[in-house]
């Protein structure tokens, strides 16, 4: 602990040996320090003590999941929808694509997935925070050019069928999107 830390309610200095919880704001953002006096008032404006049972549901649970598991979740129904099956066909006329898989900006419980071929792509959806909502396109267009930098983070691969890899960068494929050679 360090010396200096305090309460992020009473703002009172957390004395050496003083139990404290970790509590995390509905809103997101760091896990702040709760004094052990402070836990009613931390819970009355609705911060969540992950480590309590029955804390782990919904959507705050989702907030403190690893990004990997985000990710992987994300493949997981992009894999198991009509997305797959249309990359699928698409990859039989214009080969292996190049993917990303990354969250979409300004919306935490949504993962934009980008496939792209030297002259088109297409970008999907997945809403982690609703498993009932099919994944949906987002967008498509010609020009990789097209897409903003964080889509052309190729950070996934495409097998036969449409199932994407995560992590499993082609070699050769150079990350700005253009093939080497
Ligand atoms: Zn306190």
């Amino acid at each position: 602990m360090s010396p200096d830390e305090t309460c992020a309610v009473c703002g009172r200095t957390i004395l050496a040996g003083e139990r404290t919880r970790t509590y995390i704001s509905p809103k997101g953002g760091h896990p702040r320090v709760v004094c052990e006096l402070c836990r009613a008032r931390a819970e009355r404006l609705g911060w969540v003590d992950p480590a309590a049972p029955g804390a782990n549901v919904g959507r705050r649970a989702e907030a403190s999941e690893p990004p990997e598991g985000r990710l992987e979740r994300a493949v997981a129904r992009f894999n198991a929808s009509e997305a797959a099956r249309t990359v699928a066909g698409l990859m039989r006329t214009l080969g292996e694509p190049w993917v990303s898989v990354g969250a979409a900006a300004g919306s935490p419980n949504e993962v934009r997935i980008t496939v792209a071929w030297e002259l088109t792509w297409y970008q999907w959806g997945v809403d982690l925070g609703n498993e009932l909502r099919a994944v949906f396109q987002l967008d498509k267009g010609h020009e990789v050019g097209q897409l903003d930098g964080s889509a052309r983070q190729w950070n996934a691969t495409a097998a036969v069928g449409g199932q994407l890899i995560l992590g499993a960068l082609a070699e050769g494929r150079a990350p700005d999107g253009e093939p080497v050679g």
